[in-house]
């Protein structure tokens, strides 16, 4: 089995394969693992209580989060179990409050609503009309969390090789094969765990859909502020939006982040705010997908204030105050960005939960958007069956795993695609794609 990127996806899967005896080489184009959304982002082990019940996102969170808490608490990863707060500061929020506490029981989460004498127990510097209380909720270091999956998959015999950047992954009539820097790697089954550039590795078979980037920028408290939060505080979120909004979270090494916004970012892998990359700001601006969700106002509203939160830490301050009133704006300073992978559709939609596309070889995870970290033991797990399956359908047919080297064999190829997204295990719809040439599979 072919794994393509080593973020916490890619390791997951891996580390399944590798325990059921597969052969497996995970590639990633980067000297060193989770460079990307999986280093880049708030290190929130999510307990599951906001994710609409029913959804991939929803199931692998939940399941997620009880076997990340144990995985850490085992294998030395620093973890730090303080709770999640959800404050409404105003009564059109509460709602929202509600809103959630339905969804928590759906989801089988524990998951409190509280007065706003707990909210002060809770967080002494925090103020609100009410709020929810995730006791669940947790902080952990999510590159170590990586590398541990990582290297418990290399202690199974999975080969991981950095520096190594796939250009295309397609099937051949009888294994899957991928176009590389470094020549040609054939396999009896691939997975594309390219996260930021999953839609580019699967080329044809992602056509309908592209990956826009979001910038997620944080600050965080300065030295000797920390105890203005003690685990993780956030907005009632605006539910019209996939991103979570504003929030205060500690880390395990004790740091304090605001954030993150969600405003384009000027490269899928730019993180600076200068750093345009042209490539990737054309593929964007170009998508009729982005241009439609532009002229939606409700965006347009939103961009606009994401952009000055990015410019402006004041802008932050603004929105965290209501939560911390003790907060003044000189505790803020400028902090990292992460860039979240989101899936637009050609009619301006964004993809909400997470996208699963499967061709005879080839297995494409296309959205695996957050809590994409918390989830990523079942969710790898669940990937790794699926493939798994197309690799016994390859052996079947007399094809075993291996690497070959050279340029010349990739004929265009005819796909076949099937998609996986709302309950998992469930094949919600087969379908032509926009090559022209791809028949369904059954
Ligand atoms: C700002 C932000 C905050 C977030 N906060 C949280 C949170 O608190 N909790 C949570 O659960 N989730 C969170 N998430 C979501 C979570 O980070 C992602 O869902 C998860 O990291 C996705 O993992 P991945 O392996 O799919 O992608 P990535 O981590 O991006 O890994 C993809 C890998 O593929 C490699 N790659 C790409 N292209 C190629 C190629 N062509 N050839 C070889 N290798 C390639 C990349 O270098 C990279 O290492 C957050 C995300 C962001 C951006």
């Amino acid at each position: 089995m072919l794994i393509v990127g080593a973020g916490a996806v890619g390791a997951s899967v891996a580390l399944h394969a590798a325990r059921s005896g597969l052969q497996v080489l995970v590639v990633e184009k980067e000297a060193a693992p989770a460079l990307h959304q999986s280093g880049r982002n708030s290190g929130v082990c999510h307990a599951g209580y906001n994710l609409k019940p029913g959804t991939q996102k929803a199931q692998f969170c939940v399941e997620g989060s009880r076997r990340l808490r144990e995985w850490c608490a085992t294998r030395g990863v620093p973890l730090e179990v303080g709770g999640i707060l959800v404050v409404a500061t105003r009564e059109s929020e509460l709602p929202t409050l509600y809103e959630l506490k339905r969804r928590s029981e759906e989801n089988g989460v524990r998951a409190d609503l509280v007065g706003e004498g707990e909210i002060r127990s809770l967080e002494p510097h925090s103020t609100g009309l009410a709020a929810l209380h995730a006791p669940e909720g947790a902080s952990f270091d999510t590159e170590a969390f990586v590398r541990s999956v990582l290297e418990e998959a290399q202690s199974h015999g999975a080969v991981v090789q950095y520096g190594v950047e796939v250009h295309a992954l397609i099937d051949g009539s009888d294994c899957a094969r991928a176009r590389t820097d470094r020549g040609a790697i054939e396999a009896g089954v691939a997975v594309n765990c390219a996260g930021l550039q999953a839609d580019r590795v699967a080329g044809a078979v992602a056509d309908d859909v592209r990956v826009i980037p979001f910038r997620g920028f944080y600050a965080e408290l300065v030295p000797g502020r920390e105890h203005l939060v003690r685990s993780h505080v956030y907005r009632a979120p605006d539910m019209a939006w996939p991103f979570l909004g504003v929030h205060a979270s500690r880390r395990t090494d004790g740091r304090v982040l605001l954030g993150p916004g969600a405003m384009l970012a000027p490269g899928r892998e730019s993180y600076g705010l200068l750093g345009i990359h042209a490539e990737d700001m054309a593929a964007t601006l170009s998508w009729p997908g982005f241009r439609k969700l532009l002229r939606d106002r409700r965006f347009r509203r939103m961009a606009v204030s994401e952009v000055r939160k990015n410019f402006q830490l004041r802008e932050i301050w603004k929105e965290a105050v209501e939560l911390i009133p003790d907060l003044r704006p000189a505790d803020l300073a400028r902090s990292f960005a992460g860039n979240r992978a989101q899936l637009v559709r050609l009619d301006g939609t964004l993809v909400d939960d997470f996208l699963v596309r499967e061709t005879k070889h080839c297995v494409h995870i296309l959205n695996a958007v957050s809590p994409g970290l918390t989830g990523s033991l079942p969710f790898g797990e669940w990937v790794w069956q699926r493939a798994a399956d197309l690799a016994n359908g390859a052996s079947r047919s007399g094809q075993g795993l291996g690497d070959r080297a050279g340029d010349d064999i990739f004929p265009d190829s005819r796909t076949a695609t099937r998609e996986r997204s709302g309950s998992a295990g469930k094949t919600e719809r087969g379908e032509t794609g926009p090559a022209g040439s791809l028949d369904e599979v059954r």
